[in-house]
């Protein structure tokens, strides 16, 4: 008897044999296919840009775009000889008559995307399926399309599945099955659903609520695929639905109507680590129901998705690293699909041969019918390997895809990836010739060769534990992982810190001077802005005398600290930032309550303040030692820095961990001593930090803690000539106030003051005319209302060029209605209340200026009765200089201009006092070569969100009116709060000088008493 691998390889043979019978070659296509994809294989960079090219061909209107994108995309490759000779004579054609090469390219790529799809519409897809029939092949149908950005987009794509489930039953009614037994199991029509096309808010921290807003949605289409005695196959999307997906499948076929229908099938994506645990998890789930269902195993088509987003977030990656681990987990979940064939029907969705031809000599060896399972393969791909398996007598079904070239960019991008890939099986057979041996041999056996070790088991679990930075100089900066609350340990984590914090509610904290705990004979009252009767905490309040005690305090331990080795004030941030880690679902439950930050935004919050420590000591390490200047023989000059003294920091509410931790953090690592003010609004997250600091080990009046007025402790102690640095971040007003009062020299005053000032912004994004419009609107949404508009780097601004107005303007408003808005306990919430009972009213008189000022396009209708929640709102036709283009509201309104073009998009977006952030959406390069140089903003953001910045990676903070120029999480932030000092000393003695000089000196930092 031969072994498993001997069947694997005499049927892989033979599919090779069947398949060089009718030589192909990867690309079906000859012409402009075949060359892109001969081209791209040939050089990476080529690659990056022909494909960005392909994916805003679609989207230009005019013979003139087409040819300056063109033009831009290729330029350098045109220079160094990179592009072949087929793309310079387009270009060189492109110049002379652009008329003529632009609707040939676009005829070109048109093209291209019919290779991958397999109609425009229902009429068109049934023409290539009367012929996928006669020869054997039956078929899925995926509707491709736009991401929806809103619950109209989504509502009009359920109408559309069912019209297609309506025609395709209707067109196939006489169709039999072509094999003619176990024809039950394999319904004719079959449609493959993507569950994000369906609802548009899909949050991964809450699978519940896709399951609420989805079931409603799906019912009709699984009803009357019922009916029509059709198939539903829920396909599988990035690793952050992936839960969501499973669970919406279990629920919704666990329910009386559909509990013991049989035609119901998802997709499980051999590539990720945990996909053994969710197919076991699916199979036992399928016993208990009693009724057959299918699985559709892939190996995944988002790896590069996943591995980027994986190391963007500091993420441990949910997929395999190495392709052999990928194909190797497929043949183990094959061969649990199999062996549990009495319940589960499968269906092998892969391309690759040596895949296909294991699944096979699997089935045989378990005595399991051709007929009982499938083969799936996609359109447009890997002809011959179809026709081969329809020749061996097994069950061959191709997913095709229907819809627009528009919509359906990104899937043809995803496949031209996958064509090009230097991973895949099809590049390696079709492309490079592999040899039948090499392209069927054992991913196990490769594996155990490759690392001499063994696969690690599928079932791993997905390490959470987040690890403290590195912050050793030369170790690269890592920032703390953002919490993934895709995962469903996380979800609960933050719900029991939830339960948590609600039963401390009610906690009275002091004042913390010179180490004693104060109270005081007022207290504050800091409460929930989504349910203000529920009051979070007490904090004794501060007045003058207390100030005066906290100032005397920090003053007094100034020399001492100051003294301190930087070694020992970088560990004590550090320990800081553990402690914080520590806290970390707590810190972020109670941001929730205090502030009213939905979860993400929370933790994020926390995460950021985590960073601020570990970066911030980092930096000190790197400039604390005193440094040679130059090397010259017998002269010794180094430059070192010394604190400036008293630092008063006085933090805002919005980021009420964050930015205050980084102030105070950078104020102690540096050796100043520090009294902090957190805001009224946030006191008691304030008190935390200061509980954080003393548990690290901060020694009595280093950092003390005032909780108070501005307009009492906060304007005293600006004006008291003991404060020798202010660090602020908060609104112009305040700011400027700040400002203006530090610049007077008062009786005593050791220092002129430093002002570290962080003001707000009036933010603009600007939309080019051919921006990708998914990301534009969902980018925009996020960036203007996420955390409700609080946060000065939001968008308050969109500038539209008038090509694309109204078609952004439409999807922008759908997309607005569709957000929820609600308590931020919830998960998913992405609008929650603003932070008070003024702020809310200063909104509102916002509002109604705006509706005098402009078109009121759109404003929710719903929100909660109690609580300071203000309804997302939108004015169009906004005219630059009205006061809401022009003024800080800090709240959910967000006001769309329109413009003529790009230079007056950016005189526009320049035209206010403020340049914090700003942004800008476009595919041309040039264009964004332009945005990139002229753009007035401390940070700016192409193609992306403008809020979100990162320690280290986006240092942050702007100028004009926005503030005063530094830059938060930046490497040269500390030196703000440092005075630079040099010490130069003649080491000659008569003529003779000492040969080295060293280049650092500590001696005279730590000077012998
Ligand atoms: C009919 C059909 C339906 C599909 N439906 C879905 C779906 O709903 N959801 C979905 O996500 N995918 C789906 N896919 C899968 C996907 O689109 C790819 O076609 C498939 O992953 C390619 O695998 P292969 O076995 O054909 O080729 P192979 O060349 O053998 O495998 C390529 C795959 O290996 C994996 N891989 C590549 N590099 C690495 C690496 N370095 N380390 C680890 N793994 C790596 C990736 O998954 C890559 O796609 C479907 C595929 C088919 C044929």
């Amino acid at each position: 008897m031969r072994s498993l691998q001997g069947e694997i390889e005499q049927r892989g043979r033979r599919i090779f044999e069947l398949v060089d019978k009718h030589p192909e070659s990867l690309f079906s296509k000859a012409g402009f296919y075949q060359r892109l994809m001969t081209l791209s294989m040939r050089d990476e960079q080529l690659k990056l840009q022909l494909f960005r090219f392909v994916d805003v061909l679609p989207s230009l209107r005019t013979s003139g775009e087409i040819v300056e994108h063109l033009q831009e995309y290729f330029a350098d490759a045109h220079d160094s000889r990179k592009l072949s000779e087929f793309l310079r004579a387009g270009i060189r054609l492109a110049r002379i008559v652009p008329w003529i090469s632009g609707p040939i390219l676009r005829w070109n790529v048109s093209e291209m995307a019919h290779q991958f799809i397999a109609g425009r519409n229902p009429n068109d897809v049934m023409r290539t399926l009367r012929k996928r029939r006669t020869q054997k092949i039956g078929f899925t149908v995926d509707l491709l399309g736009e991401a929806v950005v809103s619950e109209t987009e989504a509502d009009e794509y359920a109408a559309r599945y069912l019209d297609l489930l309506e025609g395709l039953a209707h067109e196939t009614k006489n169709w039999t099955d072509p094999l003619g037994k176990n024809s039950e199991l394999f319904p004719v029509v079959n449609l493959s659903v993507k569950i994000s096309a369906l609802y548009s808010q899909i949050n991964p921290a809450d699978p519940a609520d896709a399951i609420v807003h989805l079931t409603p949605k799906l019912r009709p289409l699984l009803r009357r695929a019922r009916e029509l005695g059709a198939f539903i196959n829920f396909d599988m999307e990035s690793y952050a639905h992936k839960n969501s997906t499973l669970e919406l499948f279990k629920t919704v076929f666990t329910e009386e109507e559909f509990k013991d229908w049989s035609h119901a099938g998802i997709v499980i994506q051999a590539y990720l680590r945990d996909s053994e645990t969710d197919l076991r998890d699916l199979i036992e789930w399928g016993r208990a129901r009693g009724t057959r269902f299918a699985v559709r195993l892939v190996k995944g088509a988002y790896w590069d998705y996943e591995t980027t987003k994986s190391r963007q977030n500091g993420w441990d990656c949910p997929v395999y690293l190495q392709k052999p681990e990928s194909d190797a987990n497929f043949e183990a979940l094959t061969r649990l699909l199999l062996e549990n064939e009495s319940v589960v029907t499968a269906a092998f969705g892969s391309h690759n041969v040596r895949s296909i031809a294991h699944a096979q000599a699997f089935a045989d060896e378990l005595g399991i019918a051709r007929s009982r399972f499938e083969f799936q393969l996609l359109y447009g791909m890997a002809g011959p390997i179809k026709r081969a398996l329809v020749d061996m007598g097994y069950r061959v079904r191709e997913y095709s895809p229907v819809g627009e070239l528009l919509p359906g960019m990104s899937y043809l991008v995803r496949r031209l990836l996958e064509n090009t890939s230097n991973e895949g099986f099809l590049r390696a057979k079709f492309s490079e010739n592999v040899s039948a041996e090499d392209l069927l041999r054992d991913p196990c056996e490769i594996l155990r060769r490759s690392r001499n070790g063994v696969l690690p088991p599928s079932t791993a679990t997905i390490n959470m534990t987040t690890t403290i930075p590195k912050t050793q100089p030369g170790a690269p900066y890592e920032n703390a992982p953002l919490t993934n609350f895709a995962l469903p340990e996380n979800q609960e984590r933050m719900r029991t810190a939830l339960r948590e914090q609600r039963n401390q509610f009610g906690r009275k904290v002091p004042l913390t001077i010179n180490g004693e705990k104060i109270w005081t004979d007022t207290m504050f009252s800091s409460v929930n802005p989504s349910q203000p009767d529920q009051i979070v905490g007490y904090a004794a309040e501060a007045g003058t005398p207390e100030a005066e005690r906290a100032i005397a305090a920090a003053r007094g331990a100034f020399e001492k600290w100051r003294r301190t080795s930087f070694e020992e004030r970088c560990q004590l941030v550090e320990r800081a930032a553990e402690i914080l880690e520590r806290r970390r679902f707590e810190l972020s439950a109670l941001e929730v309550f205090e502030v009213g930050k939905p979860w993400a935004q929370a933790d994020g919050d926390i995460a950021e303040a985590i960073d601020f420590c570990t970066f911030y000591a980092r930096q000190m390490r790197l400039i604390g030692r005193p440094r040679l200047t130059q090397n010259v023989p017998g002269e010794e000059s180094y430059q070192h820095y010394w604190p400036r003294g008293v630092a008063l920091v006085i933090a805002p509410w919005n980021f009420p961990m964050a930015i205050l931790c980084g102030m105070v953090s950078a104020a102690l690592v540096t050796g100043n001593t520090v009294i902090m003010k957190p805001s009224e609004q946030s006191v008691i997250i304030g008190a935390m930090l200061m509980e954080i600091y003393e548990e690290a080990g901060v020694p009595p009046g280093v950092l003390n803690f005032l909780n108070g007025k501005g307009s009492v402790i906060g304007a005293h102690m600006v004006d008291h000539k003991d404060v020798d640095l202010i660090a602020f971040t908060g609104s112009r007003e305040v700011g400027l106030g700040i400002w203006e009062s530090a610049g007077k020299t008062r009786e005593g005053q050791r220092e002129l003051k430093r002002v570290i000032c962080e003001m707000g912004g009036k933010n603009a994004m600007i939309v080019d005319s051919d921006a990708d419009l998914d990301e534009a609107i969902v980018d925009s949404i996020y960036s203007a209302f996420g955390f409700q508009g609080q946060k000065c780097s939001a968008l308050s601004r969109l500038i539209v060029l008038e090509e694309n107005y109204d078609r952004v303007v439409e999807r922008l408003l759908a997309a607005a209605a569709s957000l929820r808005v609600g308590n931020p306990e919830e998960p998913g919430i992405v609008v929650g209340p603003v932070i008070d009972e003024a702020a809310y009213r200063r909104i509102l008189e916002y509002i109604e200026v705006g509706k005098s000022e402009a078109t009121l396009a759109y404003q929710a209708k719903e929100v909660p009765p109690h609580g300071y929640f203000i309804p997302p709102t939108i004015f169009t036709g906004v005219s630059p200089s009205k006061r809401i283009a022009c003024e800080e509201i800090f709240g959910p309104v967000l006001s769309v201009l329109k413009v003529r073009n790009l230079d007056e998009a950016i005189e526009v977006a320049n035209g206010t006092d403020y340049a914090l952030t700003g942004g800008f959406f476009s595919r041309s390069p040039a264009n964004i070569e332009r945005v990139k140089a002229q753009l007035e903003a401390g940070n700016v953001y192409i193609n992306r969100p403008c809020t979100g910045a990162i320690v280290g990676r986006h240092p942050f903070g702007g100028f004009k009116m926005s503030g005063s120029g530094t830059k938060a999480g930046g490497e040269d932030y500390l030196l703000n709060f440092l005075v630079p000092r040099v010490v130069t000393e003649n080491v000659t003695r008569h003529g003779l000088a000492p040969e080295k000089t060293p280049e650092y000196r500590d001696e005279f930092l730590w000077p012998k008493a």
